[in-house]
């Protein structure tokens, strides 16, 4: 298979990059952009002028599936290693000095044991991939990257028929704002402890049923006892579902997964084994069941069914809320070496509200339409928007910010012809806002 275009004028980023001075550039490309077509071409450039590669992986389920890749591209494997980071820091004295060392998922690379093998070569050009070049608390590469080679966003991928286009439903099955955060992230077993019940396995099958009923899905939940017991309720009621972790015998996870490609398995349940770069058969819908604070694993875990398929359109089904907290998988991101800036501690869910959702329909979309005036109907079902509290309290703020600096000598409340004018007349009066409130309701203004 060739290379496609933006493959070609990305490898040609990198060799700009190494000779505008950089030794450590990471490529940003989204998840089913082909990442490992990429540096499997590096590395076959570089192992063609007789030069040693490193491959760091960070899971052994990996390093198969990318020495196939490497062997089809015409790596010369004899110049090339691919392994385990951990593998490989054991015994960093008897390896080879590469000239090139690929990390495959960039954004692990701070871990010290990356650390330790970068600083054993110092000569070592480097070259990383990841599509989230960012941390789990929004730190950057800086450390160990010096420069960002950016391809093409999700959005393009999608327009150019490189990735489905999606529909993404976001019902709510449980209340996920109590969950506990642990070192950064939401604690797996306080999630799993919540989602772990029957009317929630009820309800996401219900939801499963109603929005992607018979597709091929992949399920993400929290915890392997969580994984184990919604594939068996999935099971039981008649949707062919199973479970397969990291632990699975390895015989036993092929035959699974060559049953999902059947489709004698519809459902798929796992924790994050099928996370980016696993190889699984195609699917069309993902269903989340593991509130996550890392963008990384968000956008790999949603994106994770959009693999490209003529007339596809995959369904991702939200029942944690991670939407609110990391936007659509095709939002527009800005990638900086430094990482985002930090965000102030902030109460849940997220103060800006990035995307909403629809209590009829379920479907997602932007708060505020092209005009930047708030959604008041579901662009998809034409159901009335219910106000959040918050949007209800910034609505009220707003109107008395405009109000601010008017005189209005109003006698009596049946003056007033608008909830503005109450609003203003209760201002003057020191009533409480809840009055106008009040009045304009019973008046039929609101
Ligand atoms: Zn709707």
């Amino acid at each position: 298979m060739p290379l496609r275009q933006y493959q070609i004028d990305l490898i040609r980023d990198v060799k700009q990059s190494y000779k505008d001075g950089k030794k450590a550039p990471c490529i940003v490309l989204p998840c089913g952009g082909g990442k490992s077509v990429i540096v499997a071409d590096i590395a076959k450039r570089t192992t063609d002028k007789g030069n040693r590669v490193l491959f760091l992986v960070h899971r052994k389920e990996l390093c198969d599936q990318i020495r196939d890749t490497f062997t089809r591209w015409g790596v010369n494997m004899e110049l090339c290693s691919i392994g385990m980071v951990q593998t490989f820091t054991r015994h960093i004295d008897r390896l080879e000095p590469p000239t090139l060392i690929i990390t495959d998922e960039n954004h692990h690379s701070l871990a010290s044991s990356y650390r330790k093998i970068y600083q054993a070569f110092p000569d070592a050009y480097r070259i990383g991939v990841t599509a989230t070049p960012v941390r789990l608390d929004g730190s950057g590469l800086a450390d160990v990257n010096d420069a960002l080679v950016i391809g093409v966003t999700v959005k393009w991928l999608i327009e150019h028929h490189y990735l489905s286009p999606y529909d993404y439903y976001a019902p709510s099955v449980a209340d996920m704002s109590k969950i506990r955060t642990v070192r950064g992230e939401y604690d797996a077993k306080s999630a799993a402890n919540m989602l772990m019940n029957r009317t929630i396995y009820g309800d996401v099958i219900s939801h499963y049923r109603k929005l992607a009923n018979g597709q091929k899905a992949i399920c993400y939940c929290a915890t392997v006892k969580h994984s184990k017991e919604m594939a068996a309720a999935f099971s039981s009621a008649g949707i062919p579902a199973a479970h397969i972790d990291g632990e699975t015998p390895k015989d036993e996870r092929d035959t699974t997964i060559v049953q999902f490609r059947k489709g004698v398995v519809q459902v798929l349940c796992n924790v994050d084994l099928i996370s980016e770069g696993f190889d699984v058969p195609d699917c069309s819908c993902a269903i989340l069941l593991r509130p996550t604070k890392s963008l990384t694993l968000y956008i790999q875990q949603s994106m994770r069914c959009m693999r490209y398929k003529p007339n596809k359109r995959a369904v991702i089904i939200d029942h944690v809320g991670n939407y609110s907290r990391h936007g659509l998988p095709d939002q527009d991101r800005e990638w900086k070496l430094e990482g985002q800036p930090k965000r102030k501690k902030q109460k849940e869910p997220a103060e800006e509200v990035l995307v909403k959702s629809c209590p009829e329909c379920y479907r997602t979309f932007p708060p505020k339409d092209a005009n930047g005036q708030r959604m008041q109907f579901c662009p998809f079902c034409g159901a009335k928007l219910p106000m959040a509290k918050r949007e209800i309290e910034e609505q009220r703020q707003a109107v008395l910010r405009k109000i601010e600096g008017f005189v209005l000598n109003y006698d009596s409340p049946n003056d007033c012809t608008s909830y503005n004018e109450l609003l203003a007349y209760a201002k003057r009066k020191g009533y409480k806002p809840g009055w106008a409130y009040y009045q304009a309701k019973k008046r039929g203004m609101i």
